[in-house]
């Protein structure tokens, strides 16, 4: 049985505690809410103290039809989202690769989708917040009321209060199903291209790189442009499961052998140069949803994933070198995917989104030669200005944490003094926060 509080990158660590919402404020020690732990490492962890567990929080409160806006209790997930708005017209106004999200985990680290260059990150479409603090009376806060408060909290990690209710506003779609139109590159320069031509004209645009691919076909991939059709109805009853992985291989069943079919077989199966179709909304946004648990393919030591952002200026080279660096360590990455963010600024204090390339790599972890590997990636990413993603990393140095959040001490200034992760407290509290720690008491 799994137990009740994992990161998806199952990278182990202390057990956790959780306690009810109910008296959070008089509990012992630190706590920290957690949604459904689909963070990579320890931003949704508290090893020092509990987790609040949301997961129970989850009735939708309202949909107004007329404006779109979803009121909804934090631990709503994002796939109950997407079936109540369906028959209205109305979607999910950006979505990560994963509906097994809940809305405040969602809000908390302000996610991004595939149209990132167009409606910028979940935080934009969030019209107001209800907040529970320890050290005052519950707050309602949006972009003009409280509005720093609201600014701290989407992208805030959870650290600013626990979210017990989030509306949102929705889009209107004509359509739930994709018109997905395909272009096969060959190589990395070729991406680059395609997207400068093409991402302004679809709402959505994602690639996926074959990072086994050397010499003239390196970084070849498929870039798969989408956008909601005119027809093909507003079902949002999801594509039965694939399957489940029951259980941890002993040993990661992603090696050099199994990546280089499956690349080979995903770049082989796109039709050469440009194709269309139209696909399910579901398999667009969320294939990996289909294998439940696909995680534990990475077996017992899980699962690293480096998610950086480089500034459109100097970009194209980071990536290559981002690239260059993977495939000089010899370790292969899963699923490599790189995407174009736009420039619509953020509304959170420390979202991780801003105008450049984004490349996040996958990798089984292997122990200290992969944190040599990420440690690079890292180097890379900040000497050219970029920002490494903190809700999927376990370990960066709170120096590559500072370099990408210059201002995490006014967030820290905005924190709960009772809530604390351990993501916070292996980086910014090691930099030296000002204000005394919640775990004093401890
Ligand atoms: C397959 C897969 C694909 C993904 N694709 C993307 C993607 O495309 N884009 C992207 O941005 N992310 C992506 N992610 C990451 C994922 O979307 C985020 O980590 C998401 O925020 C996790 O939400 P959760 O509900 O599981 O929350 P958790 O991971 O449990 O917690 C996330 C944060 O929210 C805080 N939190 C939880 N509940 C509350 C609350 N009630 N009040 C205040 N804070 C709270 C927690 O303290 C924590 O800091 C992906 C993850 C997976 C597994």
């Amino acid at each position: 049985m799994s137990p009740r509080f994992e990161s998806w990158g199952r990278l182990g660590g202390p057990a956790q505690t959780g306690i009810a919402l109910a008296g959070w404020r008089t509990a012992a020690g630190s706590v920290l809410p957690y949604g459904n732990g689909r963070s990579y490492g320890d931003s949704c962890f508290n090893s020092a103290g509990a987790l609040v567990d949301m997961r129970g929080r989850n009735r939708i409160l309202g949909l107004d039809p007329e404006t779109g806006v979803i009121r909804c209790e934090p631990g709503v997930m994002l796939w109950q989202i997407a079936e109540a708005a369906a028959p209205y017209g109305l979607f999910l106004p950006v979505t990560p690769g994963t509906r097994f999200v809940t809305i405040a985990g969602a809000v908390a680290n302000d996610v991004h989708g595939k149209n990132h260059h167009r409606r910028g990150t979940l935080g934009r479409h969030v019209a107001s917040l209800r907040l529970e603090r320890s050290d005052r009376a519950t707050t309602d806060c949006s972009p003009t009321d409280n509005a720093a408060l609201f600014s701290a909290t989407i992208g805030g990690m959870g650290l600013t209060g626990i979210i017990t209710e989030v509306a949102l506003t929705l889009m209107r779609v004509p359509s739930l199903a994709i018109r997905q139109v395909s272009h096969r590159f060959e190589r990395l320069d070729d991406y680059f291209e395609l997207s400068d031509a093409h991402d302004d004209d679809h709402e959505y645009s994602v690639a996926w790189i074959d990072q086994l691919a050397r010499g003239d076909r390196f970084g070849r991939g498929v870039l798969m442009l989408g956008d909601h059709a005119s027809e093909g109805g507003l079902d949002a009853t999801p594509a039965r499961p694939l399957g489940t992985v029951p259980f941890t291989p002993p040993l990661s069943a992603l090696n050099r052998l199994t990546l280089t079919a499956f690349n080979a077989l995903y770049y082989g199966r796109a039709p050469m140069g440009r194709s269309e179709a139209t696909v399910r909304w579901d398999s667009y946004f969320y294939p990996l949803d289909r294998v439940i648990g696909w995680n534990r393919l990475y077996g017992p030591r899980g699962l690293m994933q480096h998610q950086s952002v480089v500034p459109e200026r100097g970009g194209r080279e980071a990536v290559r070198e981002l690239l260059s660096c993977a495939a000089r360590h010899g370790q292969g990455s899963f699923l490599t995917v790189l995407k174009r963010f736009g420039d619509v600024p953020s509304p959170g204090l420390l979202s991780f989104p801003r105008a450049g390339y984004t490349l996040t790599l996958d990798f089984p972890h292997a122990g200290p030669r992969t944190l040599a590997l990420m440690a690079e990636l890292d180097a890379i990413t900040v000497a050219a200005g970029g920002a490494v993603n903190p809700y999927k990393d376990a370990r960066m140095s709170p120096a590559t944490f500072a370099a990408s959040f210059p201002n995490w001490r006014t967030l820290e200034a905005q924190r709960d003094p009772k809530i604390l992760s351990d993501f916070w407290r292996r980086t910014a509290l090691q930099l030296g926060a000002e204000r005394p720690l919640a775990e004093a008491a401890e």
